[in-house]
């Protein structure tokens, strides 16, 4: 295999994962996966492990019943071990809470009897509108407990995107704060909040933990309760009920970054034992590690791989509440170093602003406790790939790129750290179970090398069941391309090379076409971030007479370069030599800041829109507005100093 990095031997030698997993698992996927579901505890066995005469709604473990937060809280208390650490938390500010499962536990049955109190029973919905707490998890964990179906909503949303989510899933109670820190600043959340559900009747109750303590917080009687009131007056005991494993435990938004953004639900059994696996074979998860993802708990990779994975395992976890760069830059090296973390997992739109600042950021860290790292979100370009492996991980920690969907509920492409060897840039193979493939419009695989639509195969158990309140959606934007052949169609372009590697294009929507040509978002703008000079770029196609398409290139300079003199010839000779001629970019912007998703995704398509003269698209997913007005300023500018181009 060319240009790939074996695993370490040592790493290798002791991993949970050793090779043969998934020749074992491609032979008997259902058993393989009803093996796994034994890693959880059950109420009832299930009849069947997997069925699918509802398709393309999957069952697993059908007559099955568990419990899914006595999987994650209550059986590491019962098989003693209450004391491990559970939680390292830090606030933005810099206040600290360490939490025992066993108090996590006593928390989590307090506010279920609480939850109870306030009407929440089995398949009502709780929108959780929070900041990154102990009480977020606690929350997700009571909601379970009881069969509530919980969402969780990005506590940075605005009023307009929290109503939407309210309102789609008709939840009865919401969970918010008084406020929230954000950058280093306290700001109020309650008043969004309210304005957010009024006028929705099936809000019964807006739920609130006082985060920011500010003292003028608008208060509705009988609607609002103070957590701290409603748990002072619960028992401390709650008796749990077992729920079926295709009960739902919670819906997902996606971000959004293609349209208004779907609800995804998933559901019990099936869901927590990818979780769980996975979660353990991608980072070799051991009883001493110090894990920590990084990610906002609304995010779909926090509900894998921060609630539902890391408890079922019983891990011992860090979680941030803030900005990765309050007050400083390097703030997640110095958690790091301060817990002695084992294993990061992080995004690569944070890689490149690592980056920015230069290798000194990490160096100025003791980082040796770290022994693997992971990244999602997005493809991470191979430069970053190499930035994180050599200046974080130090060059001997594994690099997980994990590829997976909010619809895929856990990761499907990505390396076994102790038997994948790596290639930056490539999520690899598909996960032991699955199976995916790469093909064009009627269905046939693309050759190595060609760009073709990604499907998968054969989906795992934490696929995703429905949209909520919109099946048909979730047959149309998913299974009825190849329902023939029953296929999930995942929306992202990819290749394959000769030895089976998937690598991600972008979106299918993000593909450029340019004299005939296809070309890829990711390919271009991997070669882009990979000049001296760039720290971040977002290529879209813009409409051209003559080519079909043309290459706008919106790139981010790397700190202290403001100026900007002769960049566009030298980034086109640069992306003629590692692309092609074919894919020298016709218009160079430079930008400050890209409209990026909460989860770090760069919109795409609000610049495709904007090059294009269409404007008003869906911009509720945007983290901060004020990245696309600047762009589109940018490019105002641009085509007025070069309006032939
Ligand atoms: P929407 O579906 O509303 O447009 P979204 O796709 O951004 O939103 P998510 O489900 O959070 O919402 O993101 C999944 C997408 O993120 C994948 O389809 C892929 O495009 C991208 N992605 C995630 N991880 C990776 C990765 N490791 N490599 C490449 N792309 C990734
Ligand atoms: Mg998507």
């Amino acid at each position: 295999m060319t240009d790939a990095l074996p695993p370490p031997p040592a790493f290798a030698a002791v991993a949970n994962v050793r090779a043969g997993v998934r020749e074992r698992a491609d032979a008997d996927p259902p058993a393989f996966w009803a093996e796994q579901a034994g890693r959880l505890t059950w109420d009832r066995p299930w009849d069947t492990a997997h069925d699918d005469r509802d398709w393309p709604t999957a069952r697993w473990f059908d007559g099955g019943r568990l419990n899914v937060a006595v999987n994650c809280v209550d059986r590491h208390v019962d098989a003693g071990r209450g004391e491990k650490v559970a939680l390292h938390w830090e606030g933005e500010p810099g206040d600290r809470r360490t939490v025992t499962y066993a108090q996590l536990h006593e928390q989590v049955q307090r506010l279920a009897n609480g939850l109870t109190e306030l009407g929440v029973g089995p398949g009502d919905r709780v929108v959780l509108y929070l900041p990154v707490l102990v009480e977020t998890v606690v929350a997700t964990m009571a909601c379970a407990r009881i069969g509530a179906v919980v969402s969780l909503v990005f506590g940075g949303f605005s009023a307009d995107a929290l109503r939407f989510r309210v309102a789609d899933t008709g939840a009865t109670v919401v969970v918010a704060s008084d406020g929230q820190f954000r950058r280093g600043a306290a700001v109020p959340v309650k008043s969004v909040v309210d304005e957010a559900v009024a006028g929705l009747d099936h809000v019964a109750h807006v739920l609130v933990v006082r985060r920011t303590g500010s003292d003028d917080v608008p208060w509705t009687p009988g609607r609002d309760v103070w957590w701290h009131d409603l748990l002072d007056r619960q028992p401390a005991a709650h008796t749990a009920q077992s729920f079926p494993a295709e009960h739902p435990l919670f819906i997902v938004y996606t971000s959004g970054t293609t349209g208004r953004p779907k609800g995804l639900v998933h559901t019990s059994g099936g869901y927590l034992t990818q979780a769980s696996w996975t979660h353990w074979a991608l980072f070799d998860l051991r009883d001493d590690d110090v894990y920590w993802c990084q990610a906002d708990l609304a995010w779909v990779t926090a509900h894998t791989y921060v609630l539902y994975g890391p408890l079922s395992n019983g891990a011992t976890q860090v979680v941030y509440e803030g900005s990765p760069l309050t007050p400083h830059p390097g703030r997640h090296f110095e958690v790091i170093e301060r817990y002695g973390v084992t294993t990061y997992y992080t995004a690569p739109t944070l890689v490149r602003t690592f980056m920015k600042h230069g290798p000194q950021l990490p160096a100025g860290h003791d980082l040796s406790s770290l022994r693997l790292l992971g990244s999602v979100g997005e493809a991470i370009n191979p430069e970053a790939w190499r930035w994180l492996h050599e200046h974080v991980g130090g060059g001997r920690c594994p690099v997980v790129d994990t590829w997976w969907q909010s619809e895929t509920g856990a990761a499907v492409i990505a390396p076994l750290p102790g038997v994948t060897p790596l290639k930056p840039g490539s999520a690899t193979l598909a996960l032991p179970g699955m199976a995916v493939a790469v093909v064009d419009d009627d269905g046939r695989e693309t050759p190595p090398g060609v760009e073709g639509n990604l499907v998968i195969t054969r989906p795992g158990p934490g696929m995703a069941r429905t949209v909520w309140g919109d099946h048909d959606r979730f047959v149309r934007s998913y299974w009825a391309p190849y329902a023939d052949r029953r296929w999930y169609l995942a929306g992202d372009s990819a290749s394959r090379d000769e030895d089976g590697y998937v690598w991600i294009g972008g979106r299918i929507d993000d593909v450029l076409n340019v004299s005939g040509h296809r070309l890829s978002s990711i390919e271009l703008e991997s070669a882009l971030v990979s000049h001296p000079r760039v720290a971040e770029a977002a290529v879209v196609g813009a409409p051209d007479d003559v080519t079909g398409q043309r290459i706008v290139a919106f790139v981010i300079t790397r700190a202290g370069d403001a100026d900007d003199s002769g960049l566009a010839e030298e980034l086109r000779a640069h992306v003629a030599t590692r692309v092609g001629a074919v894919a020298k970019p016709r218009e160079v912007v430079v930008v400050t800041d890209l409209p990026k998703t909460r989860s770090g995704k760069i919109m795409r398509r609000l610049m495709a829109d904007m090059t294009a003269g269409r404007g008003g698209g869906d911009t509720t997913s945007l983290t901060d507005p004020a990245a696309m007005t600047a762009v589109e300023s940018a490019w105002t500018d641009h085509r007025r100093t070069s309006p032939g181009a």
